[in-house]
């Protein structure tokens, strides 16, 4: 069979989709980036494939610009074709930034983080995904007998992760009927979310590759256990120092930590349309649901909306540098960069108004009047997909973080989302959004 090497080079789009189109890789020059002609009406299509409304109609065009440090070059020694993809930045013909870049978004609120406070971001995001393998599975919760039924893949998996230069760390059978997750080392800055992006497209491409197919949608059955998506993040300065942790500060979390953590809090009603932006999102961001239904800061507490991660103290280890907090309520209908763009945005807010550290929630928030959580600073996140576009909306401060016209455009977009799955029932949302992501 003849063949000619390809290419692909994507953006992370706001349906939470890589979409991008492809050039010969022998047409790559030494040390030049990768481009494509891009069209900006491309931003409404959502994750149905419709086309929400949109104020550039059919006119306007863009540069898709590759960066070739985010390559995923996959050899999967199967016969079958090389995977090749980069990600890249949207930009106007003259080379500014596109407003709906999700990456020029992240890297322009990663500039904001450096300047108020003199830190870079270093983490990672925590997947689970859905894995449907054998008829009847209940109950192998962590069990190695439905580990050891999809090793083959789980090992194809985290190879193929080392070969995009992604850092595996560990896999496991989550709790959840056929549910696993698989977690990566950190790194920093925009690399936090490329490799995110990058992850779910190795993890697809491997279990193709073996007859599989794998789902990340938040929820795939009502009622079900979600799939969630964990930010892990701290902070390094100039000298690549930890300094998210402190061991005076209160759980060990420096003032930077608690402004940030205190910003993300508050904003986080007004916010979670970019972190859980999809309708069945809000039937996994519910109370004793282990995801995160209040605007609230735990410690080693998997209810919480933030979570301070544990530290090991054994043995000759490093606690600054494991310090870490996690966002909850995210998951894998979100581009992973207009995520976390929201959430160093929303930190940079509480850095810039020196919000205090929060306090801890230690007891169930979920039996506590609005009264009583309302003087805590503690609210109910918004309960449904329509209810949290409408804060965002509202939200005349999260729409100053962002380049004009921007929010408009993803209300749009995510209210025809809503639109196409009128009139169906949870069972179908649940499918629609299982075949989406
Ligand atoms: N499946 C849970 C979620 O929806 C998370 C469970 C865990 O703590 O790993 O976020
Ligand atoms: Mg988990």
């Amino acid at each position: 069979m003849i063949t000619e090497p390809l290419i692909f080079v994507a953006t992370s789009d706001i349906a939470g989709k890589l979409r991008g189109k492809a050039l010969l890789t022998r047409h790559l020059k030494d040390g030049q980036a990768p481009e494509v002609g891009w069209t900006p009406t491309n931003v409404q299509i959502t994750c149905f494939d419709g086309i929400a409304e949109s104020p550039y109609g059919a006119l306007g065009d863009l540069v898709l610009v590759g960066d070739m440090a985010t390559r995923a070059l996959l050899d999967f020694g199967d016969q079958g074709p090389i995977e090749d993809f980069v990600l890249g930045d949207v930009l106007h013909l003259d080379g500014r930034p596109w407003e709906c870049c999700t990456r020029s978004l992240l890297k322009s609120a990663l500039e904001r983080l450096q300047s108020s406070a003199g830190v870079t971001l270093f983490g990672a995001f925590e997947h689970e995904f859905h894995l449907p393998h054998r008829e009847g599975d209940k109950g192998e919760g962590y069990a190695l007998s439905a580990f050891r039924s999809e090793r083959q893949l789980l090992e194809t998996l985290m190879a193929s992760l080392a070969q995009a230069s992604i850092g595996p760390d560990t896999i496991m059978k989550e709790y959840g009927p056929d549910q696993y997750e698989v977690t990566v080392k950190p790194t920093s800055g925009v690399a936090i979310a490329d490799q995110a992006a990058t992850l779910r497209e190795v993890c697809r491409t491997s279990a193709e590759r073996l007859g599989k197919t794998l789902s990340f949608a938040p929820l795939v059955e009502p009622g079900g256990i979600g799939n969630g998506v964990h930010i892990h993040l701290s902070f390094r300065d100039s000298k690549d120092r930890p300094v998210a942790y402190d061991a005076a500060g209160p759980h060990k979390m420096s003032a930077l930590t608690g402004a940030f953590i205190g910003g993300v809090l508050h904003h986080l009603p007004a916010i979670v349309a970019f972190l859980a932006p999809s309708v069945v999102s809000y039937d996994r961001l519910i109370p004793h649901r282990w995801s995160a239904a209040f605007n609230n800061l735990g410690a080693q507490d998997r209810e919480a909306a933030v979570r301070l991660c544990p530290i090991r103290t054994f043995g000759d280890r490093d606690v600054a540098a494991q310090f870490n907090f996690e966002i909850r309520a995210c998951d894998a209908a979100a581009s992973p960069h207009l995520a976390l763009a929201a959430i160093v945005l929303a930190g940079v807010a509480g850095i810039e108004a020196d919000f205090p550290t929060p306090d801890v929630t230690a007891e169930d928030l979920s039996l506590l009047p609005d009264a009583d959580l309302a003087v805590r600073g503690l609210r109910r996140l918004p309960t449904s997909l329509d209810a949290a576009l409408d804060e965002l909306d509202a939200s005349d401060t999260v729409r100053g973080w962002f380049p004009d016209g921007f929010i408009d455009i993803y209300l749009a977009h995510k209210r025809d989302e809503m639109r196409t799955l009128a009139g169906k029932d949870d069972a179908a949302l649940c499918a629609a959004y299982q075949a989406a992501y």
